[in-house]
């Protein structure tokens, strides 16, 4: 922010700029060194992590959430490309559990989502119609859940969590790490509680040096697997002619899961836009291949062998790996609650099978359990929480 003011004034005052920048830099760092400390702290700003802060902020908790990009949402993800957005993460939001359902009709009220189509296919060697069921996106991106969900919550951008310790003074602290440049948010805080809403594999990479965790706590998070993927953003003339489908799901023997037609989520879109994601097989043969364009033009090559011939000659492709896009092996409660003299629980979709149901369920559960933990207040039914954002 203060970067921004910075610029501001030396590009409309710059007779101003020297002393006011000196001062602002010299805050800017002040605000980076100094310690805050919150009541709770919540590592992860996906949707199992905005969903707990949302509550316990609610409840009257000081609380901050620390994510490591500079969006909200985490793997519900929508990325800019010229001229079109695509969602390169969560593909669309089904009613197929009582909170996504819930969040569906609140999102859907807000106009933030609409139906995107209820026809969906899988190959078999063909294209086979699944039964019609309604999928909604946000037509703007899938990342409008997560702002949503973020509303009002303070969010500390491109740090990254590194190191949590305890201190004498019963509470915890924090280093994080600067990902990115343009953030004055501090490198360190202290807090009372902490959420670890990342996933498993994470958690334990920030819980490596903590002492006093259990040996079990460790092995239980160690226990939860992951399935990579490997996802293609690819664009093309708008000459081309579009498909009558827009969703497919593949069968992992062909190196695909999902082919979708991304720019049909959009109004008024000239460009086609195609979203492919890999197999686990796929992605997992490709975790240290560092130029990930190759995978990419495979991913197309196949679907242009399934589909469409054309799709094998984008004229624009950007490509993603997910190291942890799917759980494989959950654990099988709602949250992970480490018995240590201080509030900390670890929470996401590793905690069920459900994807964005589970994120959401193990994020209240998490909330619950913090709450239990320090001033027990009442927390409000969460349809109350999201319906006041
Ligand atoms: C390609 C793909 C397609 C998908 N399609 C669907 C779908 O159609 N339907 C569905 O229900 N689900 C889908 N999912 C799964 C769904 O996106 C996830 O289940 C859900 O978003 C997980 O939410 P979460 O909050 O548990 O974790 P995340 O969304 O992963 O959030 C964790 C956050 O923590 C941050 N973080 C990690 N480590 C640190 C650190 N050390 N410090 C600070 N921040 C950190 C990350 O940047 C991230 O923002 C898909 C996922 C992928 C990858």
């Amino acid at each position: 922010m203060y970067e921004k003011i910075r610029i501001f004034l030396c590009e409309n005052f710059g007779f101003l700029d020297l002393k006011l920048s000196f001062r602002i830099e010299l805050r800017s760092r002040k605000l980076q060194k100094s310690t805050m400390t919150f009541d709770i702290a919540a590592i992860g700003a996906g949707l199992a992590g905005l969903t707990s802060a949302a509550q316990l902020q609610q409840a009257g908790y000081n609380v901050v959430v620390v994510e490591k990009s500079r969006g909200l949402g985490g793997r519900v993800a929508t990325r800019r490309i010229p001229n079109h957005r695509a969602d390169f993460g969560a593909r669309y939001l089904e009613a197929n559990g009582r909170l996504v359902s819930l969040l569906l009709e609140i999102l859907r009220d807000r106009q933030i989502v609409q139906l995107w189509t209820e026809a969906s296919h899988r190959w078999d060697g063909n294209l086979i119609p699944d039964p019609p069921r309604p999928h909604y996106v946000p037509p703007n991106g899938m990342n409008e859940i997560g702002k949503f969900l973020g509303r009002g919550t303070r969010v500390w951008f491109s740090r990254r969590a590194c190191q949590l310790t305890p201190q004498a003074d019963n509470t915890w602290h924090l280093s994080l790490e600067a990902v990115a440049d343009g953030s004055d948010a501090p490198l360190e805080l202290t807090a009372k509680a902490v959420i670890l809403a990342v996933p498993a594999p994470q958690a334990l990479e920030i819980l490596a040096d903590t002492p006093g965790l259990p040996e079990e706590f460790r092995n239980n998070l160690a226990e939860v697997e992951y399935n990579p993927c490997i996802t293609a953003i690819a664009k093309y003339p708008n000459d081309r002619p579009l498909p009558d489908w827009v969703s497919v799901n593949f069968p992992p023997e062909t190196d695909l899961s999902w082919v979708g037609l991304d720019s049909s989520k959009r109004p008024n879109t000239q460009q086609p836009v195609f979203v492919v994601h890999s197999s686990a097989d796929f992605a997992r043969s490709h975790l240290n291949t560092t130029n990930l364009e190759a995978p990419g033009r495979e991913l197309l090559d196949r679907a242009s062998n399934y589909l469409l011939p054309w799709l094998s000659e984008p004229e624009f492709l950007q490509v993603h790996r997910w190291r942890y896009a799917f759980t494989s092996q959950p654990w099988r409660r709602d949250c992970l609650a480490a018995t240590t003299p201080l509030p900390l629980v670890c929470c996401g979709d590793w905690c069920g099978t459900r994807q964005i149901e589970t994120a959401l369920r193990s994020g209240l559960a998490a909330a619950s359990i913090t709450n239990s933990q320090l001033q027990q207040e009442v927390l409000s039914p969460i349809r109350q929480v999201w319906q006041s954002l």
